[in-house]
């Protein structure tokens, strides 16, 4: 997956490529999807709801830009996969998942592949960020949003980075936004296909 998936379309970021090669995707799998854990596709973790292709996982990652200090928040935690992988290249994770169901799967996930120690998960409406927590150095959403969320843009750090998909409910840009002070710079990283992000600031 390292070198096929990722090597090859050029994430370079050798911290993601090494903490995507350490983490064990098959565990965050439902039982009867194992077999395609590694598979260049995202893959049903139930609730109608997907984990994203190993490689998506790893732009998104690589687009903030992690050393190892920063507060990261998660939006749409699913099976704790991505929020696994944000953990091994930041200091700490605010995992927010909407369903109870995913919520408790990924911190189950979580803990028993040993990566729960810097990542909290959540039970929220994650379209309005965290305040308790903020803010936040870098935020990655990993539902799809009929646009940027104001919360999360205050949540964010003055030059803090934030990564989501934006568009209608198939198709969206993956974005990537930087704060400068009162000002925010956008630019499209590529096209992408997300569930919908639900709640107060998603799709009703
Ligand atoms: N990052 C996940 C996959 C995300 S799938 C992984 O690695 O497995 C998108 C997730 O976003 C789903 O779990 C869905 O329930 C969740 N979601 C949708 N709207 C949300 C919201 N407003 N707040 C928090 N989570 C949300």
């Amino acid at each position: 997956m390292v070198e096929d998936q990722l090597r090859a379309r050029g994430i370079e970021d050798p911290r993601v490529l090494e903490a995507m090669a350490r983490i064990p995707r098959e565990e965050f799998l439902p039982e009867r999807f194992r077999a395609e854990s590694y598979a260049d596709e995202p893959v049903s973790i139930g609730w109608n709801q997907t984990i994203s292709q190993p490689y998506i996982v790893a732009l998104m990652a690589a687009c903030l830009e992690l050393k190892g200090e920063e507060t990261v928040l998660e939006v749409g935690c699913g099976s704790g996969y991505h929020a696994a992988v944000l953990g091994a290249l930041a200091a700490q994770v605010v995992a927010v998942e909407i369903l109870p169901e995913l919520a408790a799967l990924a911190q189950a996930n979580l803990e028993r592949t040993g990566c729960a120690a810097n990542v909290r998960v959540v039970l929220a409406d994650g379209s309005h960020g965290y305040e308790a927590l903020a803010p936040y150095d870098a935020i990655s959403v990993a539902a799809a949003a009929p646009s940027t969320p104001k919360p999360l843009l205050d949540q964010l750090k003055d030059s803090g980075r934030l990564v989501i998909p934006v568009g209608d409910m198939i198709d969206q840009d993956l974005l990537l936004l930087r704060k400068a002070g009162s000002r925010t710079h956008s630019h499209v990283v590529t096209g992408v296909r997300f569930v919908p992000l639900r709640g107060g600031h998603g799709w009703r």
